[in-house]
């Protein structure tokens, strides 16, 4: 592992990225706007390993945020992709792999009984709400400030002031109609929830929620908050949609809903069951799958969608993932990156509490307890966040360039990488806080409010 090279071939890189791409970047948050300073031009990567244009080797918690489960290049997973390419790279109609994957997915995840593919996550949810917009007849939708659900027009909206009332717009381009039928509540607030459908409930179409809050931090729920979600969706009518994208065969072959023990009405899916090829789903029961076009009249399509060499790599990312017992394994590094992070953890000047699921994990800067809400997150995270970063990847350590992004361990990663990090954070600690430390940096976890990501 080795540091940055100042003036190297990936900042010149990176210097013509900023010509010909808005902001350098293709996805705003790998352009290091919340942690200063000039993003990695990647030349290659594989295992848990990714290499800049200068030759620099980083240890990546990154995993393209979120797909790469095996860790990068995996050769099971680029034989599949080379073998589907020889085949053909699109057909535009049926082929085997994506009956396949559809039958894998069905198999695995709850209450599921049919599956369209998608070319993204974004996809996958405008797609979703759609449908059950077109299956219940009625135009809201219910979200949670802190979840993340693609770049949707009426779900880049965020908490307005006061309580669950109109949410304000997120983002310029957006019409203000759209966000008139969105409504967004905080996490954890059963009573909220509850609130809500007393008063429009029968002009819900569907309430959607990451079970797993896994894109503005890693906040984790109650399981009776989540269950409150079922039971007044089921009550009024309106269908609950589970965003599964990045905890879909993350967490397990079931995701959050089977790690809940609930089923959704509909769940999506992207990154892993792509394998890093651009993939998304959706699913739901027959009954409601069939208002899909061309069975039913809300309509839905794609030059790509179940694109053959894409359905290859998710069919072999999912394949081994079952045949290796893959979750047992990341389950036991993530206990065991637990266990390392929290030790070093304790012993940080600032305020620290580190939240794991399965092969997921966060540092909450700032608190001393996990929030279970955005508007909870310490607001000084990035500050401290970005120094940690700095720190990590002048050692070779990769994590994403954002304090509100989750790491991600994959079956690359061992527990010698794990000790690194764990040794490189507490250095870190030691060497950029302990100078600051005659002031005592105690920060108290606050209410402020930040906007979504
Ligand atoms: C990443 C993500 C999306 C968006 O997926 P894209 O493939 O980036 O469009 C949607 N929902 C969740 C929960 C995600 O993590």
């Amino acid at each position: 592992m080795s540091g940055v090279t100042e003036g190297g071939q990936s900042e010149q890189w990176f210097t013509r990225a900023l010509k010909s791409l808005p902001g350098g970047v293709s996805s705003p948050v790998r352009a290091f706007r919340g942690v200063g300073g000039t993003p990695r031009v990647i030349c290659s990567a594989g295992g848990a390993e990714v290499i800049d244009e200068d030759g620099n080797k980083y240890l990546d918690f990154v995993g393209s945020w979120g797909p790469l489960i095996l860790g990068h290049a995996h050769p099971v997973l680029i034989q599949a992709v080379r073998d589907a390419a020889q085949r053909g790279t699109s057909f535009g109609a049926p082929s085997r792999p994506e009956i396949e994957l559809a039958e894998t997915i069905v198999a695995s995840y709850p209450g599921m009984e049919q599956v369209r593919f998608v070319s993204s996550g974004t996809e996958a949810v405008m797609s979703a709400v759609r449908l059950a917009r077109g299956t219940t007849g009625r135009d809201l939708v219910v979200k949670f400030s802190g979840c993340y659900h693609g770049h949707v027009d009426y779900l880049l909206v965020a908490a307005g002031s006061g309580l669950a009332t109109f949410g304000t717009l997120s983002s310029d381009g957006v019409p203000e109609a759209f966000a008139e039928l969105t409504r967004v509540l905080c996490l954890d607030d059963d009573e909220a929830v509850e609130m809500l459908f007393a008063k429009e409930g029968d002009k819900i179409a569907a309430v959607i929620i990451e079970p797993v809050p896994a894109n503005n931090g890693l906040l984790l729920q109650r399981p009776k908050f989540l269950a409150t979600l079922r039971e007044q969706c089921t009550k009024y009518g309106a269908l609950l949609i589970f965003d599964e994208v990045i905890s879909g065969f993350r967490l397990g072959t079931g995701g959050g809903a089977e790690h809940y023990g609930l089923k959704p009405d509909l769940a999506t899916f992207g990154k892993v069951i792509g394998g890093g090829m651009p993939v998304g789903a959706f699913s739901g029961s027959r009954e409601i799958m069939k208002n899909l076009a061309p069975e039913g009249k809300v309509y839905q399509a794609g030059t790509l969608s179940g694109n053959p060499v894409a359905m290859a790599a998710g069919l072999a990312t999912l394949r081994y993932l079952k045949e290796q017992h893959a979750w047992l394994t990341l389950e036991e590094l993530g206990r065991y990156t637990e266990e390392r992070l929290c030790k070093v953890l304790e012993k940080s000047p600032v305020q620290a509490s580190l939240v794991r699921i399965g092969s997921i994990f966060w540092i909450a800067w700032g608190s001393k307890i996990p929030p279970r809400t955005a508007e909870t997150i310490n607001e000084n995270a990035e500050l401290h966040y970005s120094k940690v970063f700095h720190g990590l990847l002048k050692r070779g350590i990769a994590l994403a360039p954002s304090a509100y992004e989750v790491s991600f361990l994959s079956l690359a990663h061992t527990k010698s990488d794990v000790d690194h990090l764990a040794e490189s954070l507490a250095d870190i600690l030691e060497e950029i806080f302990s100078e600051t430390n005659s002031q005592k940096m105690q920060i108290e976890p606050n209410e402020l409010t930040r906007s979504t990501p």
